[in-house]
């Protein structure tokens, strides 16, 4: 479960970009965070993993507080966060199966072939989220062979290899199509459904939003205006 407390975050520039935000996200609970550009949104995915140091308030994983870790504990706090973006963030001359071994590793490498350092159980696990995801024929493709929905779902994959604790995505469907878009929505909400990660997903379409996650969260100038089922959803979220 995620649990962010009273987070506050004025920029050094003196931009309050986030009020007294409070939620709490239990296993499998997709949230779909609106709202519109400046509203706080990238804030607040960045500083539930730390990319941005918070001014006040708490996030909490699990057993974990992020606010108070240290640099060590950190980074292994992060590795149970998975992230997905908007452009993907794939390596482009590496395969599909090295990109997705690379979310394991935690970093890009630099050797070729990497593929064949890792025990079979690993390459066997990432065969297994590529099926998952629809890819396990690609597995050998090089990433720039590949079209947009199939690089979101490399993206996927990739963030799945971590075991994560929970999801953090980032305008998914920003760069695909409608139908594409939405293909990528459903697999998203089925396996946090399936395995009970809790997701939150950064959307600036609201009609996907409201097709698909589970709850809707819409911040405005900072603030948290609506908290609630997507049927709820009023005209001026
Ligand atoms: P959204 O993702 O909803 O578009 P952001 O979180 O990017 O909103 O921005 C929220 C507010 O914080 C905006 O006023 C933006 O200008 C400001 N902001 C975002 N990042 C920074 C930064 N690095 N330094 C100063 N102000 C920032
Ligand atoms: P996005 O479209 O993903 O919300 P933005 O274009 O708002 O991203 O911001 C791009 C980068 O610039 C981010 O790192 C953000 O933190 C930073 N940024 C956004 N607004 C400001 C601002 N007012 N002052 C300084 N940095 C900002």
């Amino acid at each position: 479960m995620l649990s962010v407390e009273n987070l506050t975050k004025v920029y050094r520039t003196g931009d309050k970009a986030l009020t007294d935000v409070s939620f709490t996200v239990p296993r499998g609970q997709v949230v779909g965070l609106i709202g519109p550009s400046g509203a706080g949104k990238s804030t607040l995915i960045r500083c539930v993993n730390r990319l941005v140091e918070p001014s006040a308030g708490s996030v909490r994983l699990n057993d974990l507080d992020i606010t108070r870790l240290r640099s060590g504990d950190l980074r292994r706090a992060r590795r149970r966060i998975g992230m997905i973006f908007q452009e993907y963030a794939l390596v482009e001359r590496l395969t599909v199966m090295e990109n997705v071994l690379s979310g394991r590793l935690g970093y890009v490498p630099f050797w070729r072939s990497f593929t064949r350092r890792f025990p079979p159980a690993d390459i066997a696990k990432a065969f297994r989220l590529l099926d998952r995801v629809g890819l396990s024929a690609h597995a050998d493709k090089r990433a720039d062979a590949l079209s947009g929905g199939q690089r979101q779902r490399v993206g996927i994959a990739r963030a799945l290899e971590q075991d994560p604790d929970l999801l953090l995505v980032d305008e998914p469907t920003a760069s695909l199509d409608p139908k594409t878009s939405r293909q990528i929505m459903r697999l998203i909400v089925e396996i946090c459904r399936e395995s009970g990660l809790p997701a939150i997903i950064n959307i600036h379409d609201v009609v996907l939003a409201q097709q698909f996650a589970d709850r809707i969260i819409g911040l405005q100038a900072g603030r948290v205006v609506f908290d609630g089922p997507p049927a709820g959803l009023t005209e001026e979220v």
